[in-house]
């Protein structure tokens, strides 16, 4: 990540400059190099596309991942170990009284209604966490910090690049394999958690922080933008733009809720470190001893030397990208996906997804609707946002899961109009000629959308 400064930024670069000096003394030399100062010449010589005012810049060395993909590698490794997971499980209420809380009453997908009994009970449901803990007569005052991100279509930049917005946050434009997102914290939210409104305003703060250090990155297109919230245990007084995630656990054991424990705010650096904290709790409640094993094990894919990318896609018949992408989302376990016949045939091009993976996520990874496939294996995720691959998905899943024509059609439509809300807010003049073609080619606006 480069932090670039116009000449009116260069007390805060060294702010900045100094924070990460302080992050190079605490992070090892071996896993990481030290922050690097550069003139204005020299970023532009990195990032030939900069604006000439940039006039002096701070590297740093920072890593992205696939977020959604290493939350399912967490579920798929507790799986595997013993745990039963329940996609698409909604816990209504906590079942609390006379001191305890005793377990939980969830729906699941079909609408029933299922109660479990458990000794202990994790309330770790994000921005959630406080209706969640509601239920069981728990207050709990969170500050919920809205966060946003706008993803394009392409690579903006060569390397992630981080620029001052007009209110002195710091806003962060990441490549992320064929694309990239732009993100900042933007404000305290008091809305539903799954409501969050995109504004215009605070969409045209993040792009002309951008804009102002890369004057080109306006001819990207946006794909969607997304918006949550994390909530943070912050003190009042403290601006939202500068709480970072940080970790809060509260066993609700004295104030009348006992086995129920909310872990909330955690970030994903040190999630691995959080999660044990969290463990420890649990366990110290549960009287286990036992010592934990999971930070030296490797999660599903790493265990084992994975074939270089060329050699798979030539032994396979896949493209570079695609053997790439497959090494990137199962490691060592991509031969397993190309067990099936389907394995040449593609069926997203922006993120490269053979129909083979689509169906060995389905089969072993609980993707149940097109969504599911999003996260788990980056299904229309790229540029085209789904309009040349959904329907195609949509048929391969239902040969797997047995939907009819009708329930394939539905599973189309559901997607289209849940990521709609994403991609609204950022269509312009080509996004909305996208739209329209697609719309138009499968008989109309699905149901319920409002253009
Ligand atoms: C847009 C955005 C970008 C971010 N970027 C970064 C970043 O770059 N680096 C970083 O370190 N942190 C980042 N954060 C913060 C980070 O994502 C959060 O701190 C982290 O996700 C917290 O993890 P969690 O498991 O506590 O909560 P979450 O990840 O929010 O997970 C909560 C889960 O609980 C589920 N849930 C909610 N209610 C219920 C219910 N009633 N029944 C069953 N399940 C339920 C939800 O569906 C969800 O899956 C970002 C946050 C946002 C919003």
């Amino acid at each position: 990540m480069v932090f670039l400064a116009l000449p009116e930024d260069e007390a805060a670069l060294e702010r900045i400059d100094a924070a990460l000096g302080l992050l190079d003394r605490l992070r090892s030399p071996e896993l990481f190099r030290p922050r690097l100062r550069l003139s204005g010449l020299e970023a532009r010589r990195l990032e030939p596309g900069l604006s000439p005012e940039v006039a002096a810049a701070v590297a740093v060395e920072d890593w992205a991942l696939d977020a959604q993909r290493l939350a399912w590698l967490n579920v798929l490794d507790a799986t595997r170990a013993g745990a039963r997971a329940f996609n698409h499980c909604r816990v209504e209420a906590v079942l609390a009284g006379a001191g305890t809380a005793g377990g939980v009453r969830y729906r699941t997908s079909d609408g029933r209604r299922v109660e479990v009994a458990a000794r202990v009970i994790v309330n770790a449901t994000g921005p959630w966490v406080r209706e969640v803990a509601a239920t069981a007569g728990i207050e709990l005052r969170p500050r919920l910090i809205k966060h946003l991100e706008v993803v394009y279509d392409r690579r903006v930049s060569a390397f992630g690049l981080a620029a001052r917005a007009v209110d002195g946050r710091w806003v962060a434009l990441a490549p992320r394999g064929a694309i990239s997102v732009l993100g900042a914290t933007e404000s305290e939210t008091y809305g539903p958690p799954e409501a969050l409104e995109i504004t215009t305003d605070d969409l045209d703060d993040l792009c002309r922080a951008l804009e102002r250090v890369l004057p080109g990155a306006g001819e990207a297109r946006a794909i969607r933008a997304r918006t949550a919230a994390f909530p943070s245990a912050a003190p009042w007084g403290v601006p939202a733009r500068l709480i970072a995630p940080r970790l809060v656990i509260r066993d609700h054991g004295p104030e009348g809720a006992s086995g129920l424990v909310s872990v909330m705010g955690g970030s994903l650096p040190t999630y691995r470190a959080d999660a044990e904290v969290a463990a420890d709790v649990i366990c110290a409640r549960l009287g286990v001893r036992a010592p934990s094993t999971t930070a030296r094990r490797p999660l599903p894919g790493g265990a084992g030397d994975a074939p270089p990318a060329e050699e798979l896609a030539r032994e396979h018949g896949l493209t570079a990208l695609a053997a790439a992408r497959l090494l990137r989302r199962h490691g060592c376990e991509a031969p397993q996906v190309l067990e099936d016949a389907r394995r040449g045939r593609l069926v997203c091009r922006c993120e490269a997804v053979t129909e083979a993976e689509l169906v060995h996520a389905t089969r072993h990874e609980q993707v149940r609707t097109l969504g599911d496939a999003s996260r788990r294996v980056g299904l229309a995720m790229g540029a085209c946002a789904g309009a040349a691959c959904l329907e195609r998905a949509a048929a391969v899943m239902a040969q797997e899961l047995g939907w009819s024509a009708a329930q394939r059609f539905q599973a189309w439509r559901d997607h289209v109009a849940a990521v709609w809300r994403a991609r609204a807010p950022v269509l312009g003049r080509w996004g909305w000629a996208q739209e329209e073609v697609a719309y138009g080619a499968r008989r109309g606006w699905p149901g319920g959308l409002r253009p």
